[in-house]
C-alpha cells in the first residue's frame, strides 16, 4: 500500500533492522519502545483491522503467533511478555497496518 509506512519497513524502502524475517512476517524493534523491550511483529501482507479477517489473513495471523513463542529466547523475552494488538481509533491504533506489540524486558504495569 501506498503511504503505508509498514509496507514501505518491509518493501525495505525504509530501512529497518530486522530481528527475524520469514516469507509472511518481519520483526523489528518499536522506534519509540513502551517498555525495556518493544518489538513490532509486522505481517508482511497490508490489512489494518482484525475485522478484515478472511481465511488467507488468518492463516498469516496464526503464523505470527506460531512464530513469537520460538523467538521468545532470542528476543529476551524468556521472562514474559504482553501482546497487544491496537485496534482502530479507540484502540490507539497510529499505524493501518495490523501488527503486534510485544513488550517485555521488565515487569511491566497493571493496566
Ligand atoms: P500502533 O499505535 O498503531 O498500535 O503502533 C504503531 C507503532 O509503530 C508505535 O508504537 C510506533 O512507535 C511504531 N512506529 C511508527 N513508525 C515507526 C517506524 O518508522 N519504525 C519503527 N520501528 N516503529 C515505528
Ligand atoms: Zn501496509
Amino acid at each position: 500500500m501506498e503511504n503505508c509506512i509498514f509496507c514501505k519497513i518491509v518493501a525495505g524502502v525504509i530501512p529497518s533492522p530486522r530481528l527475524y524475517e520469514d516469507d509472511k512476517m518481519i520483526v523489528i524493534r518499536d522506534i519509540e519502545p513502551k517498555a525495556k523491550l518493544h518489538y513490532l511483529c509486522i505481517p508482511k501482507t497490508h490489512f489494518a483491522l482484525l475485522s478484515e479477517m478472511d481465511a488467507e489473513r488468518a492463516e498469516i495471523v496464526k503464523h505470527c503467533f506460531s512464530v513469537i513463542p520460538t523467538l521468545e529466547k532470542t528476543l529476551g523475552l524468556e521472562e514474559g511478555y504482553r501482546v497487544i494488538i491496537n485496534q482502530g481509533e479507540n484502540g490507539g491504533q497510529t499505524v493501518h497496518h495490523l501488527h503486534i506489540h510485544l513488550l517485555g524486558g521488565e515487569k511491566l504495569a497493571d493496566f
